[in-house]
């Protein structure tokens, strides 16, 4: 069993447009924007980062915004819900703020004990708010205040036909099996950031999920370092998982495999982190390229659709 696995680093969707995409988690969940860089594989197509202060492991959420994108299909296989961790007692607030910003899908229930607002994002991408006490500090600004700011993820959730085989690995990452609330499984490794939470969700007969705007494309489990890093990737290979090179991502270094139930997983490094190429104070404001694609700059600050700061 593995135990360099610390919880989530980030996670990563689809999105439809940027400029949506950017208001709604600047503005509307007032999440700091702690990078503004395009995708590497696909450089005419920006990756936005939205975080904490420092874009910390365990807080950041970005998107991959294909212009037009066609909306994905919710089901199975993918990760259906992504939650964050807000203040015990912050919900109303929470709940008064979303609705004046006419956010779609909002209620509210409890899992596990623990109060949650549900809503949606700009491309029906599910999100919760969860009420816990959680001693990160969060980005402030834009009406959201330290009382009710977001502290970085809660959880994600697994949505699955079967989830033993994801069970299986989870465990072998590091993960202890947790308590069960109707088809939910919650999964927690010790020891971790404060994003320690997997919930598996089984639904044997829902149909499989279709990826496009608003779907999770993948969730990376934070690593201390690359030499934790190749200690992972040699034990998932050796268990039979076909893990990608490292890759390098300019802010952390990467390696991704397809688990057993069809969700996308990287494990990604701590190091070096968001201000690598720019001052903490400025994070997110200019376009940064990877000198790979440096060369390209011209043409794409004409092609990507300029976002506010
Ligand atoms: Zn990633």
């Amino acid at each position: 069993m593995l135990h360099q696995i610390k919880g989530l680093h980030h996670v990563t969707s689809l999105a439809s447009d940027a400029r949506e995409n950017n208001v709604f988690f600047t503005n509307v969940l007032g999440l700091r924007r702690v990078k503004k860089t395009v995708n590497f594989d696909a450089p005419d197509v920006y990756h936005l980062y939205y975080g904490d202060a420092a874009g910390s492991p365990g807080t950041v959420m970005t998107y991959f915004p294909f212009p037009d994108a066609a909306r994905g299909r919710r089901g199975v296989g993918e990760v259906g819900r992504t939650s964050f961790a807000i203040p015990t007692g912050s919900s109303q607030a929470w709940l008064d703020r979303l609705a004046s910003f006419d956010v779609a899908a909002i209620a509210t229930d409890t899992r596990f004990g623990e109060k949650r607002v549900l809503f949606d994002g700009p491309d029906g991408d599910q999100f919760a708010l969860v009420e816990r006490d959680d001693e990160r500090d969060p980005w402030t600004g834009n009406g959201v205040s330290e009382a009710m700011g977001i502290r970085g993820f809660h959880s994600a959730d697994m949505r699955l036909k079967d989830g033993d085989a994801s069970a299986e690995l989870l465990g072998f990452m590091g993960y202890e099996k947790g308590d069960t609330d109707g088809d939910v499984t919650r999964f927690i490794v010790p020891g971790g950031n404060a994003a320690n939470v997997i919930d598996i969700e089984v639904a044997p007969s829902a149909t499989h999920a279709g990826q496009g705007a608003g779907s999770v494309h993948h969730i990376a489990f934070a690593v201390e370092n690359r030499a934790r890093q190749l200690e992972v990737r040699e034990a998932l290979l050796d268990t039979g998982y076909q893990v990608t090179p490292v890759i390098d991502r300019d802010y952390f270094w990467a390696i991704y495999f397809r688990t057993p139930g069809g969700v996308l997983f990287e494990v990604a490094t701590n190091e070096p982190g968001f201000d690598r190429d720019e001052d903490t104070a400025h994070l997110g404001e200019a376009l940064k390229l990877p000198s790979q694609h440096e060369h390209l700059r011209t043409r794409l600050e004409s092609l990507l659709q300029p976002i506010e700061d």
